[in-house]
């Protein structure tokens, strides 16, 4: 088996007790890529330089007896919003395409300090904005299961880049699904936290409210092994939540006897293909079939979910885009005669479509005249589909929805009707909406092949049950252990 193929546990295992070296990881690892990264197009910058020279040092360390951490010499990939010090970060946006900032995100720093080496950035969405990665001003990432189709997003990159066998893990970034959907798309693990319990500091905001870092990993014992990593308090960070640090390996108990899952019927009825509704429906049985208790429950404000995301990122990104002026931040246009005209065609030359629509809705949403029918209706929208949750978690211990009403759709499918594209998110938003942590993994593939993800929905900072009942569906299904043929 070539060391690529590996999991993050045993590749960390396999280096810590010497059976392979750090520089014959990497000498994989990125032999891999050189193989495929032309085809799929995962990555917008590679740091090899760097990587093997942090690998010699954690080696030397190792070798000395010296505790290099628990992700030691393990080769980990970055989405491109993340920062990284001294490494370009452009957003996938010509905008940022020369930004190299000079401090690393919290998350970065904690990985490195546990001895991961960063191998390179992934492509994504322009600004995390799109369902497809094909917004990014880069280049096209493709899915590996099928290269004509689109491999989800906006973490398309990281997505693909884990599936295909391109890095151990990888960081991405989940505002409205972006980390579960794409995993679903390359049948993956894409864990999105609890709001609050990963740093956000570093991370090039799109809606502050809604965004949150998480995980790539090819199964759940990996994704517990990077929470374990990347979660923690940071004053840097003002939403960042107090709670302990933890080991989440504890929580791997492939047991849900009487667990309560939930299952919010009316919102799964419309809207979806009926390959993965027949996936979902399969995954509910193996649940059952496992001990859980399956329990109805109504989301009834749910089906505003994506009006109201819509509403208030759109709102968000148009304010937080507002500093990318060319003057302060982001490419600056030399034809200007005067400054709004520099304004103005920095911007216009700086960001592609999908982020000026954002910008424009935002805007209009936030209009003094439109204020109260839009922004503040979709805030009093927000806060029934928290209580909506709050009392479904009364009645259960989690929630089992799909990741996305379809699987990995062909590019250019939905790129010319926006509408259409935001529909894919239905079923990831709320939990961004509500702060909730939720996981997708693997649970079918349809007649073409392509992969189809469940999720799961659980209360504020319960990662532990979460990553429980989730290892259990693991155990017992196969779909985990299908790889892509490419
Ligand atoms: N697809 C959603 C959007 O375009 C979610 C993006 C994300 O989570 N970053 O807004």
């Amino acid at each position: 088996m070539d060391l690529y193929s590996l999991s993050l546990k045993d590749i960390a295992q396999k280096i810590k007790s010497k059976q392979v070296t750090i520089k014959e990881v990497l000498d994989s690892v990125y032999s891999r890529i050189d193989e495929k990264e032309e085809v799929l197009g995962a990555y917008v910058t590679l740091t090899k330089e760097a990587a093997y020279k942090k690998g010699e040092e954690l080696q030397k360390k190792l070798d000395a007896g010296e505790a290099i951490g628990a992700l030691g010499g393990v080769p980990i990939a970055i989405k491109d919003n993340i920062c990284t010090d001294g490494v370009k970060t452009t957003c996938a946006s010509r905008m940022l395409e020369d930004f190299v900032p000079i401090y690393n995100a919290t998350v970065v720093d904690r990985l490195e300090k546990q001895g991961a080496i960063i191998l390179g950035k992934t492509n994504m969405d322009e600004f995390a904005m799109g369902s497809s990665t094909e917004t990014s001003y880069i280049k096209k990432t493709k899915n590996a299961w099928n290269t004509e189709h689109v491999p989800g997003g906006s973490s398309g990159g990281s997505a693909v880049a884990v599936s295909a066998d391109m890095a151990y893990a990888a960081l991405g970034s989940d505002t409205g699904g972006s980390i579960r959907q794409p995993a679903s798309y390359c049948s993956v693990v894409g864990l999105k936290p609890t709001y609050g319990l990963v740093s956000r500091y570093g991370l090039i905001a799109y809606a502050s409210s809604l965004d949150q870092i998480g995980t790539f990993a090819k199964n759940v014992e990996d994704t517990a092994l990077m929470l374990n990593v990347i979660a923690g308090h940071d004053k840097k960070d003002t939403t960042s939540a107090c709670i302990k640090e933890k080991d989440y390996t504890k929580a791997l108990l492939n047991d849900i006897k009487n667990k309560r899952i939930g299952v919010p019927d009316a919102f799964v009825k419309d809207g979806i293909n009926e390959e993965v509704k027949q996936a979902y429906d399969n995954g509910i049985k193996t649940l059952e079939d496992l001990g859980a208790k399956i329990v109805h429950i109504d989301l009834d404000y749910a089906k505003y979910s994506l009006a109201t995301y819509y509403i208030i990122a759109t709102a968000e990104a148009s304010s937080n885009l507002g500093r990318y002026d060319g003057i302060r931040y982001g490419h600056r246009s030399e034809d200007f005669e005067d400054l709004i005209d520099l304004y103005k065609n920095s911007r216009t030359e700086g960001f592609g479509e999908e982020v000026k629509r954002r910008i424009m809705l935002g805007t209009y949403v936030l209009s003094s005249g439109y204020y109260d029918a839009y922004y503040k209706r979709a805030q009093c929208v927000r806060t029934l589909i928290i209580e909506d949750f709050k009392k479904a978690f009364e009645k259960c211990d989690a929630i089992v929805i799909p990741t996305a009403p379809h699987t990995a759709f062909k590019f250019g499918e939905k790129s010319t009707n926006p509408l259409e594209m935001y529909l894919e998110d239905i079923y990831t938003v709320p939990v961004n909406i509500a702060g909730l942590p939720g996981i997708s993994i693997p649970a079918g593939f349809d007649s073409k092949g392509m992969p189809i993800g469940i999720q799961f929905i659980s209360n504020y900072f319960t990662e532990e049950n979460l990553l429980q009942i989730a290892y259990t569906f693991e155990q017992n299904t196969e779909f985990n252990n299908i790889k892509p043929n490419i």
